[in-house]
């Protein structure tokens, strides 16, 4: 079976690489895929966040990361993937995440959302944190992965380390 895992991924962090790595022993295939959103204001472009992805996942054979613009259950259905995942942390994910799995079930009754809840080290973080951190010159390096931790400091002229 095909799943995959829409996201921003700006940039993805420890986090999402356990979501996609325990994702990779359940399902044949995994797609990563980063939403174009044209209402956000990424800290990195798609090209770059599908290269970190990659970088990311390369020990990961049955992982592939791509880009969509528009509905995901359309992307969904055309890479014939039967299985939309989500991550989930705290309750505030939940209400939002129930609501978008409603919306899209009325939409498309053949894709099914997937919740895999966070590992608990995990539970706090997200890629928003991340560049808060970064920002303001604190260490990122447990929270990322090595090479994203360089890419986000980078881009926040941090280069004390
Ligand atoms: P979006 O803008 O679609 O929420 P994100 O990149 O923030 O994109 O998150 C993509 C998915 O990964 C979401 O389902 C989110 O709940 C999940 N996720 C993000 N961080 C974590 C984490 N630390 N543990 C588990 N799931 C996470």
């Amino acid at each position: 079976m095909i799943a995959i895992y829409p996201g921003s991924f700006d940039p993805i962090t420890l986090g999402h690489l356990d979501i996609i790595t325990r994702s990779s022993q359940l399902y044949r295939r995994v797609i990563v895929v980063i939403s174009r959103n044209p209402n956000k204001n990424p800290l990195f472009t798609v090209e770059e966040r599908i290269a970190q992805i990659r970088k990311t996942t390369q020990h990961l054979d049955n992982v592939e990361v791509d880009s969509f613009e528009g509905l995901t259950i359309t992307y969904a259905r055309d890479r014939q993937a039967k299985v939309l995942l989500r991550g989930l942390r705290v309750l505030s994910d939940f209400e939002k995440e129930l609501q978008m799995a409603h919306t899209n079930k009325t939409l498309a009754s053949d894709i099914e959302t997937v919740f895999l809840a966070t590992s608990t080290e995990y539970g706090f973080l997200s890629s928003s944190l991340v560049k808060e951190i970064a920002r303001f010159g604190g260490p990122i390096n447990h929270l990322v992965p090595e090479h994203i931790a360089l890419d986000v400091e980078k881009c926040y002229g941090n280069t004390l380390r």
